[in-house]
C-alpha cells in the first residue's frame, strides 16, 4: 500500500497556493486535528483484515513540520501500528525551510524518512513578495545543508513555480544557477496554476503581473536548458533527477509509474489517504475525503469514515487511466500491451481520441511507429495536451465553465 497524511496546516497562505490550506498561528488547532487523524487511522485499522504492507509514506500539506517533533513522532508511532513500513519503503515529507528546525530534520532521520521536499518556488526575492512567501536563499540553503549533514544523502527534492508574477527569463536564469549550485537530487517544475476562481488567495495576485503564455514557455525553457545542461534528465512531464537517481532509472527502462504524490518507482495497489480532502485510489476506484475540519470531525465522531465522494470506474475508465497514465509517465503506449489486457483493438476504440491528436502529429509532437503511440521529444512539453485527446470527460467539463488553467 500507499499512504498519504494530509497535514493541512500553515501560519499562512501563500498567494500563489493552490494546496488544501488551514491557515493559522493557533497551534491547538493542529493537536485537534492529531487527534482526529488518529481516529480515522483506528476506523481504517479496523476495517482491515491484517497489517498492510507499505511501500510509500507521504506527508504533505500544508506544512507538515508545522506540528512539533513530538507531534510527529505520535503520528509515526500510531501509523506503524496497523501498518508495516516495507524496509526500502520511500518515506516522504514535505517541508518548508521557513519553519522546519533541526529538531524536526533529526527526527525524520531518527524515524527513517529518506525523501525531503522543500518548497523553492523561486529565488528571487521580488517574486517572492509578489507570491506572499518571503523565503529566502539563505533558508533554503541552511535548511539543505543541515539535512546534508544529518544524513539524508539522496532523495531531496526541490518544487520550483514557472509562471509566477514578476518572473522573468532573466531573474529564473539566476534563480535556476544558484538551484544547480546546491545541488538538489531532484526537482519538480511545476506550471503555475492560476485558477482564482477556485482559490480565493490568489485574487490578491496583480494579473497584470503574471507573464504571458509566449513568457511561461521561455520560463519553462530556461529551466529545460539550465538543468539539463547541468546534467539532471527530465523525468515525465515536469520533472528531473540526477542520472543515478531511481527515478532516472526507471524512466531510461519505460517503468517510472505516478500517483497522486507525484512520480515513484514503487506503484502500490491502493494509495489510502488520510486527513481532510485527502483523495484516496483504491484502484478500483477514487474516495475523497471532506474538506471541512468540523464536518471531517463530526463523521468521526459519530464513527464513520469522513469520506465525502467516491467514483467507482468503469472498464473504459481503467483502460483510459492505463493510457493516460502511460503518456504522462513514459511518454509512449504500447498499443498491443492494451489491446492483450483490455480485449480491444487500439486503433478502432480510439478512433475519435486518435483523429483528436491530428494536429499534434502533423507538428511532429506525436508519432505512431510500429504499434506504439509515442510522444516525441520534441512533443514533450504538450505531453498534457496529448493526453487530454484521451480524456472522455474534458469536452463536457470545459463546457461549463472554465475550470483548468493552462496547459504550458
Ligand atoms: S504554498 Fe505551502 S506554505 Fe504556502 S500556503 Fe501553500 S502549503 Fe502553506
Amino acid at each position: 500500500m500507499s499512504l498519504y497524511f494530509h497535514l493541512p496546516f500553515c501560519e499562512r497562505r501563500c498567494r500563489f497556493c493552490g494546496c488544501h490550506v488551514v491557515a493559522t498561528k493557533r497551534r491547538e488547532v493542529a493537536d485537534e486535528y492529531l487527534s482526529y487523524l488518529f481516529a480515522e487511522i483506528d476506523l481504517i485499522a479496523s476495517l482491515l483484515t491484517h497489517r498492510r504492507r507499505v511501500v510509500q509514506l507521504h506527508w504533505g500539506g500544508g506544512t507538515p513540520t508545522y506540528l512539533s517533533p513530538e507531534a510527529m513522532e505520535q503520528l509515526f508511532a500510531r501509523i506503524s501500528g496497523p501498518f508495516r513500513l516495507d524496509e526500502g519503503a520511500e518515506l516522504a515529507v514535505e517541508v518548508d525551510p521557513r519553519v522546519t528546525t533541526r529538531a524536526h530534520l533529526d527526527l525524520l532521520a531518527r524515524l527513517g524518512f529518506n525523501r525531503l521536499s522543500l518548497g523553492v518556488q523561486d529565488f528571487d526575492p521580488k517574486v517572492q513578495e509578489a507570491i506572499g512567501r518571503g523565503q529566502t536563499h539563505e533558508q533554503t540553503r541552511e535548511l539543505l545543508t543541515a539535512a546534508r549533514q544529518i544524513g539524508f544523502s539522496e532523495g531531496i527534492n526541490f518544487d520550483l513555480v514557472y509562471g509566477l508574477p514578476l518572473q522573468s527569463v532573466d531573474s529564473f536564469r539566476v534563480a535556476l544557477d544558484k538551484v544547480v549550485a546546491l545541488g538538489p537530487d531532484r526537482l519538480a517544475v511545476y506550471s503555475f496554476a492560476y485558477v482564482p476562481w477556485i482559490r480565493a488567495n490568489q485574487r490578491k495576485i496583480d494579473e497584470n503581473e503574471l507573464p504571458t503564455a509566449e513568457q511561461k514557455l521561455e520560463l519553462y525553457f530556461t529551466a529545460y536548458e539550465q538543468l539539463t545542461n547541468a546534467g539532471y534528465e527530465p523525468i515525465g512531464m515536469d520533472h528531473f533527477s540526477m542520472p543515478d537517481d531511481e527515478l532516472a532509472q526507471a524512466t531510461r527502462e519505460g517503468r517510472l509509474a505516478r500517483n497522486f504524490m507525484g512520480y515513484t518507482v514503487k506503484p502500490a495497489s491502493a494509495a489510502l489517504a488520510f486527513g481532510i480532502s485527502a483523495i484516496s485510489d483504491l484502484a478500483s476506484g477514487y474516495f475523497q475525503n471532506v474538506k471541512k475540519l468540523s464536518t471531517y470531525y463530526r463523521a468521526l465522531d459519530e464513527g464513520r469514515l469522513p469520506i465525502d465522494r467516491g467514483y467507482l470506474l468503469d472498464r473504459d475508465d481503467e483502460l483510459r487511466r492505463y493510457v493516460i497514465t502511460e503518456i504522462m509517465c513514459n511518454f509512449r503506449v504500447d498499443k498491443r500491451r492494451v489491446e492483450e489486457r483490455f480485449g480491444v483493438d487500439f486503433d478502432d476504440y480510439f478512433a475519435l481520441s486518435l483523429k483528436k491528436l491530428d494536429e499534434l502529429r502533423e507538428a511532429g509532437f506525436v508519432e505512431e511507429p510500429d504499434g506504439l503511440l509515442r510522444v516525441s521529444s520534441k512533443g514533450r512539453l504538450f505531453v498534457r495536451n496529448v493526453a487530454m485527446a484521451f480524456d472522455r470527460y474534458l469536452d463536457e467539463k470545459l463546457k461549463q465553465r472554465p475550470m483548468f488553467s493552462r496547459t504550458v
